[in-house]
């Protein structure tokens, strides 16, 4: 007689979350690449270049130096002070020791704020198009996430009529992205002024996800929501990460910058989780942080090239449309006018995850769908790899797409999307 749990024995939190659709998209493209299929990657959410010669050596010299134990969880002195040194110099923000977390990378960092502030029936603002783990990581929480649509006619900004009629006494907090992921979307001051006044009526509080502050085009200026005023401060927790900035996706280091009680919560639940974010890293966060800038610029200037490439070659296509992005390294290019169409077998296509399915089988091309990201008429592309490759994943992209054909439903499709606009 078995002796195995049945599948009860599971916690019901786990029947709300599914895996990270980013990561599980990129690591099947890995595997078919691995198997000697002819894919085009454009799916990573990570730069392609490699972490900067001095960070390397400073992980590497911390290894031989023996900086292989437990760290405080809040982490090593030298790096908390570095933190508070960029958000200074970066941000105009200034901080205490007591106001900094440091975990193993801003989604570890972001988990743990979630649990220190959301309970069971709180409400979590998340404007939609949304990167993939906020509504997740409010579900595990046991909270509900609220999602509210931005437009493109804005910039993917929210608008403030519609963020103040979906907050309320529920609301523990607002999550923003800017700039953001997957759409590029990018706050003014006077848009994060006008969701500072918001939060501020509402009491809530703000956590602000600035992981691709450094990564920023055409002269977009990266503001922090904290530095508008001391009040918005106080309701707000920054959250970043040196991920993207300086290549270090593998390496696991993010941060928070907040009130001083709110990053004790935090780092008790950190101190009950991951303990500490990797020891030798930490020292490859401090070299990043307060060494060389122009790894930053040589990398930014890359995506710049590529971005304008790719909005052009996606503006175009026959049914496509972009916005172009004032930041990060993704563009959300809108589909729909393909959804209803027909592949080469007559399977009708209806939907983003449909589309990608289809770009994946025939161009051999991996991208993320837009439902991944609450915004199921566009395709999330990532511009973090090379320039051939980018033009050979959008020749094969422009190829299959002027294959497909009308289906019999096509008019209803469009009808359909053109209702649900706004
Ligand atoms: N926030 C956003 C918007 C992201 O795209 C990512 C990508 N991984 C993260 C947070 C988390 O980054 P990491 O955990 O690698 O620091
Ligand atoms: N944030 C990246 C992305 O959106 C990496 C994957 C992930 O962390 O989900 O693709």
């Amino acid at each position: 007689m078995s002796t195995e749990p049945g599948t009860t024995a599971f916690a019901e939190r786990v029947k709300k979350v599914k895996p990270s659709p980013t990561l599980r998209i990129t690591a099947e493209a890995a595997r078919l690449k691995s198997e000697g299929v002819d894919i085009v990657s454009l799916a990573a959410g990570e730069p392609d270049f490699n972490t900067p010669d001095h960070v390397q050596e400073a992980i590497v010299k911390a290894l031989r130096d023996g900086k292989t134990r437990y760290t405080p969880t809040s982490g090593v002195p030298q790096l908390t002070d570095a933190i508070i040194q960029k958000l200074k110099n970066d941000n105009g923000l200034t901080y205490g020791r007591n106001q900094i977390n440091v975990g193993a990378g801003a989604k570890n960092v972001l988990y743990a704020i979630a649990q220190a502030l959301f309970d069971a029936r709180d409400e979590v603002v998340i404007c939609a198009p949304f990167w993939v783990s906020y509504p997740d990581q409010a579900f595990l929480a046991g909270a509900r996430p609220v999602i509210i649509r931005t437009r493109e006619a804005d910039g993917f900004v929210v608008h403030p009529e519609v963020l103040r009629k979906s907050v309320g006494r529920k609301t523990k907090a607002i999550i923003l992205n800017s700039p953001g992921n997957p759409t590029g979307a990018g706050y003014t001051r006077d848009d994060l002024k006008a969701v500072a006044e918001i939060a501020e009526e509402c009491g809530c509080w703000i956590i602000s996800d600035e992981i691709y502050e450094k990564i920023v085009y055409n002269g977009f200026e990266h503001v922090s929501i904290a530095s508008l005023s001391p009040e918005t401060c106080a309701r707000t927790v920054v959250v970043n990460g040196l991920s993207k900035s300086y290549a270090m996706t593998g390496l696991r280091l993010g941060y928070a910058a907040g009130p001083e009680e709110l990053i004790r919560n935090v780092n008790m639940i950190q101190s009950q989780d991951v303990s500490n974010a990797p020891s030798i890293v930490q020292w490859g966060g401090v070299a990043a942080l307060t060494g060389d800038q122009s790894c930053l610029k040589t990398m930014v200037a890359a995506f710049q090239g590529r971005k304008d490439y790719v909005v052009g070659r996606l503006n175009a296509m026959e049914g496509v449309w972009c916005f172009e992005p004032r930041g990060a390294f993704y563009v959300f290019p809108r589909v729909a006018r393909y959804f209803g169409m027909q592949d080469a077998d007559g399977t009708e296509l209806k939907d983003s995850t449909a589309l990608a399915g289809f770009l994946l089988k025939t161009a051999r091309v991996s991208l993320v769908p837009g439902a991944a990201f609450g915004g199921d008429e566009y395709l999330r592309i990532s511009f973090a790899t090379s320039m051939d490759q980018l033009k050979e994943g959008l020749d094969r992209i422009e190829d299959a797409l002027g294959r497909l054909k009308p289906g019999p439903h096509y008019a209803n499709y469009q009808v359909h999307l053109e209702q649900k606009r706004f």
